[in-house]
């Protein structure tokens, strides 16, 4: 006997039927004999039309208090616990749903991307003991203390409910079911050819999802390797009854290094296109212009990742290129602009129509020219790189959104990802 969390991403609840069929994974684990906590992501597409609420509900202000934007929000996921646990009682299986603060998940106060601070998961235990019960909890959302207000965890965050509960009750595994049967080489829906890796290392994970692969939210990989969470990254579309309850399903096992024999030089790739990039034309090539430019950007909150000086011609001036999310695009040309006193430059150029692709992989610690590789295959499809960065396990280029796809194809067959029967 285990003791389990399930959880179940939005197309995995979209509607009725998916729930029932949710149910049904969850009753076989129940009749396997394990305990289960299920975490519910809202119904897909619901979060998006809550937000698109919140916006339109203003009409002269530009940004929303925080708190109301989370009241909203997190009531996705309230709808969907109250359905499975009925579904649930309707097979005759005891389940209770909990919402965030009811548990409570309690959180920072970072309205809209809170972080988990503690979770009280005494009462769930105590019922898996006593009444032999379900619990179906909220994803996504969790309770300011202080405050006593109701927070959310950033999009996509109920990976991150799942794998703190998973911690906080010291379970077994975390099983993330969601509409694709493991974590892949790359996006699958991108790339047909991309493989399904039977196991990644937390780091590897922690780096795919940070570079823009959203199948997994990056703080639930950075709690999962903080606390050894074993995470099983499986499909709710099989069909309940098809599994072995002996076997091993399809799925992706995230998990420590050492766990993996055989490592690739490169794992996987990732690419985002919300990015956006700023070059900053002659600036005086002299110390402290870089901290003129980027103490603005910090205090205004705003991430600057790749950041790229070119050696100065002729000695005076230099041009400065550097990329933020695409979402503080416009907050992070007005702090250029409004600092163009103090840092001095000729002219700003910007682009919104770039995206970077990562390439990542243990591997790399121990093996040179990795990117090398990468430089010559693109240039090979005419693929124009604006910008590079490296660490010791993956490379990022920033290139053409155009060329989005093309060049992921083409890193993908250069490090031997593809699928050999595609
Ligand atoms: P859920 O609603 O279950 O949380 P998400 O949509 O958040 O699911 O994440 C699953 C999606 O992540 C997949 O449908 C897939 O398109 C995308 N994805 C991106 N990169 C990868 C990858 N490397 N492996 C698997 N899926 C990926
Ligand atoms: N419903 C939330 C979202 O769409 C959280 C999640 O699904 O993980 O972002
Ligand atoms: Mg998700």
């Amino acid at each position: 006997m285990a003791r389990l969390v399930m959880k179940f991403g939005g197309t995995s609840v979209a509607d009725i039927d998916r729930i029932r069929n949710v149910a049904r994974h969850v009753k076989r684990e129940v009749d396997a004999g394990h305990d289960v906590a299920v975490v519910v992501s809202a119904m897909s597409g619901t979060t998006n039309q809550l937000v698109g609420w919140c916006e339109a509900a203003l009409k002269s202000r530009q940004i929303f208090d925080a708190r109301e934007y989370d009241a909203v929000v997190a009531t996705g996921e309230q709808i969907t616990s109250g359905l499975l646990a009925i579904t649930l009682q309707d097979m005759d299986i005891n389940a209770r749903s909990w919402q965030g603060w009811q548990l409570p998940i309690l959180t920072s106060d970072a309205h809209a991307s809170a972080r988990i601070l503690d979770i009280n998961g005494e009462e769930i235990v105590k019922r898996f003991r006593e009444r032999n019960e379900v619990a179906v909890i909220a994803g996504f959302q969790g309770l300011h203390k202080e405050t006593g207000r109701i927070t959310t965890l950033g999009r996509g965050g109920s990976d991150t409910s799942a794998v703190a509960i998973a911690a906080a009750i010291k379970a077994d595994r975390c099983d993330i079911y969601t509409d694709v049967d493991g974590v892949y080489t790359t996006d699958p829906r991108v790339v047909p050819r991309a493989r399904r890796l039977e196991k990644i290392a937390f780091e590897e994970m922690l780096e795919l999802a940070s570079l823009g692969a959203k199948v997994m939210q990056v703080r639930s990989v950075e709690l999962g390797m903080v606390h050894r969470v074993r995470i099983f990254v499986r499909s709710s579309f099989d069909r309940p009854e098809d599994i072995d309850p002996h076997g091993t399903p399809p799925g992706t096992l995230i998990c420590d290094e050492d766990e993996i024999m055989e490592q690739q030089t490169v794992t996987g790739i990732a690419f985002s296109r919300d990015e956006a990039q700023i070059s900053v034309r002659q600036v005086d090539d002299k110390p402290g212009v870089a901290a003129a430019i980027f103490i603005p950007l910090a205090d205004a909150n705003i991430n600057v990742d790749m950041i790229v000086q070119n050696v100065s011609a002729d000695g005076k001036t230099t041009d400065l290129t550097f990329t933020v999310p695409a979402a503080d695009y416009q907050r992070a040309l007005d702090v250029v602009t409004k600092a163009k006193p103090a840092i001095g430059y000729k002219r700003l150029d910007s682009a919104t129509d770039v995206a970077k692709i990562s390439v990542i992989g243990i591997g790399m610690r121990s093996h040179a020219g990795v990117a090398a590789q990468a430089f010559r295959a693109l240039s090979e499809r005419a693929v124009n790189i604006r910008a590079i960065t490296t660490s010791e396990i993956k490379f990022s280029l920033l290139i053409d959104a155009a060329f989005t796809e093309l060049a992921v194809r083409t890193l993908h067959s250069l490090y031997d990802l593809d699928q050999a029967s595609a």
